[in-house]
C-alpha cells in the first residue's frame, strides 16, 4: 500500500501557468509539468531565500520530503530552458490558504478561498468598507 499524500500549504497562486520558448510552435514541444507544490517550494527557497527548515515548515512537510520537492523542481526547470522545452504548472496536492476579510462597519469576519473573487460588501451588513485581513493586520483589499 502506498504512503497516504499529506497535504502541502501553499500561500500563493501562480500568475501564468504555461510558459514556451518563442517561435516553436505547441505541436512540436515537449512540455515539463511543475506541479504547484513544486513552484511554491521554489518560491519559498530560491525567491525568498528561505533555509529549507523554514520553507519545509511553511508547507507542513518535512524537510527531507521539501528536499525531494526542490530537487525535482530545479531538474524539471534546467531540463525546460536547457532542452527549450515548454513548462506548465498544475497539479500537486495542496491546500490553498484562505483569506480573511473584515468589515468596518460591524467588525463581522469572514474567510474565502483564493480564486473566487474579491467580495463586493460585508455578508453581514453590507457595508461597502471591508478590509482583507493579513497575519493579524487589517489591510486595504
Ligand atoms: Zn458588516
Amino acid at each position: 500500500m502506498s504512503r497516504p499524500i499529506k497535504v502541502r500549504r501553499i500561500a500563493c497562486c501562480p500568475e501564468a501557468n504555461y510558459f514556451k520558448p518563442r517561435g516553436i510552435p505547441v505541436v512540436e514541444l515537449e512540455e515539463v509539468i511543475l506541479s504547484t507544490d513544486e513552484l511554491e517550494a521554489v518560491r519559498l527557497a530560491d525567491l525568498d531565500g528561505l533555509y529549507q527548515e523554514k520553507a519545509a515548515g511553511n508547507m507542513k512537510i518535512s524537510r527531507q520530503t521539501f528536499g525531494n520537492i526542490i530537487r525535482s523542481a530545479h531538474k524539471k526547470i534546467a531540463d525546460a530552458l536547457v532542452n527549450g522545452k515548454a513548462l506548465r504548472i498544475e497539479g500537486g496536492v495542496v491546500a490553498i490558504d484562505e483569506r480573511r476579510f473584515s468589515c468596518q462597519g460591524c467588525n463581522f469576519e469572514w474567510t474565502l478561498p483564493f480564486g473566487t473573487g474579491r467580495p463586493t460588501g460585508c455578508p453581514q451588513c453590507r457595508s461597502r468598507s471591508i478590509f482583507r485581513v493579513l497575519k493579524g493586520k487589517k489591510q486595504s483589499a
